[in-house]
């Protein structure tokens, strides 16, 4: 059996990976090794009989923001998907039984953050003021292929609108940690957990450098756009990929491990399946797996004699106060 091009794994990425080249007259298939698709984007009846949960990712602000959501937007609503843009994006719940949360209606959210303490609504006005600063510049680096003439061109207009200063500013931001970052703009503990949230989601512990960075976008960007959920659960996204896959041509296979992918010079042609099936790819094998999952074993099984990976560095492996110096971002 032979196709253009081989994807394993069906992720939302795969998946879209799948779209795009179907849509441009590829011959795809996915291949999946669970019995559904979604990898980390699925949603069940865990509780009771109606209640849907998404069950891992849920914010599709990423998604909602995409130059692919942008091109696909109306194809998607055809297969039945449809956001539900919540106006009280996130709130975090303390043991004394408050709660403080963020508002899409910026007076409210400084309303609650000024009751603790008003010198906690200050820090989020400061805080924000660098959002408006470095947010633009940011935003394009993230949407830009690594490397690519878009993402030099990010660069470069970064270097010219913030101008030494600023970017120094901005590496600064970067470079700190989630504790550092509270610590630099708020007073209560409250307050500080609206920032740390953020921060643990992407494992990084309250000390680990650049554990500033994810909390400094997702807290405005969660304030003024809210927090995108999928109407029915997160999972409907995945069905709707799925068949606008179809709808383009592609193939999907559940229940599809692949267990090698084998090369010839530099060239990978064929994933060889769990119960022994050859597949052929014509023009790409498009893994949307961890690295490890990739070298470690398809890669390794079909070249046995390949050195072993590195074990897996998480951020969290690097327990390491960060020596950013917040408080020069502050000063501005
Ligand atoms: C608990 C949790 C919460 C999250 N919350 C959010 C959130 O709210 N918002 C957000 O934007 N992001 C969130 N994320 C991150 C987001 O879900 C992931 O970044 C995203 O789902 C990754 O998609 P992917 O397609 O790249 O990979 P995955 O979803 O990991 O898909 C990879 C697929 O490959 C399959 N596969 C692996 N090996 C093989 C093989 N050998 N053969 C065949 N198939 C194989 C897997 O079964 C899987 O289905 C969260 C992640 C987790 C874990």
């Amino acid at each position: 059996m032979t196709y253009d091009v081989l994807i394993v794994g069906a992720g939302h990425n795969g998946l879209i990976a799948g779209v795009r080249l179907a849509k441009a007259g590829w011959s795809v298939l996915i291949l999946e090794k669970e019995p559904r698709p979604g990898g980390a984007v699925l949603s069940e009846e865990l509780t009771l009989p109606g209640f849907v949960h998404d069950v891992f990712s849920t914010n599709q602000n990423l998604l909602l923001g995409s130059p692919f959501y942008a091109e696909h937007a109306s194809a998607l609503a055809k297969h039945g998907l449809k956001y539900a843009v919540g106006g009280k994006p996130y709130a975090n719940a303390f043991p004394d039984g408050t709660a403080l949360g963020v508002d899409q209606d910026l007076e409210r959210t400084l309303a609650s953050l000024r009751e603790r303490d008003p010198a906690d609504a200050d820090g989020w006005l400061r805080l924000q003021e660098l959002y408006d600063l470095f947010s633009p510049t940011l935003f394009s680096l993230y949407t830009a292929p690594v490397p690519s003439a878009a993402m030099t061109s990010a660069l470069a207009k970064a270097a010219r609108r913030l101008r030494p200063r600023g970017l120094t500013r901005l590496a600064q931001l970067l470079a700190s940690s989630t504790r550092e970052l509270g610590d630099a703009f708020f007073t209560t503990p409250a307050a500080k957990a609206m920032v740390a949230c953020w921060g643990m989601h992407l494992d990084f512990g309250p000390d680990v450098a650049g554990g500033a960075m994810f909390p400094f976008l997702e807290i405005f960007t969660d304030q003024r756009q809210g927090m995108s959920i999928v109407e029915g659960g997160a999972s409907r996204m995945v069905e709707a990929l799925v068949g606008l896959l179809k709808q383009y041509g592609g193939e999907l296979r559940v229940g599809a491990e692949v267990r090698q992918i084998t090369t010839s010079g530099d060239t990978a042609r064929q994933v060889v399946l769990a119960d022994g099936e050859r597949i052929t790819a014509r023009r790409a094998i498009i893994a949307n797996t961890t690295p490890t999952a990739l070298f470690g074993r398809c890669h390794r099984a079909a070249h046995p004699g390949l050195p072993r990976p590195q074990p897996a560095r998480g951020p969290q492996s690097r327990p390491r106060r960060s020596s950013t110096l917040l408080t020069a971002v502050q000063a501005r």
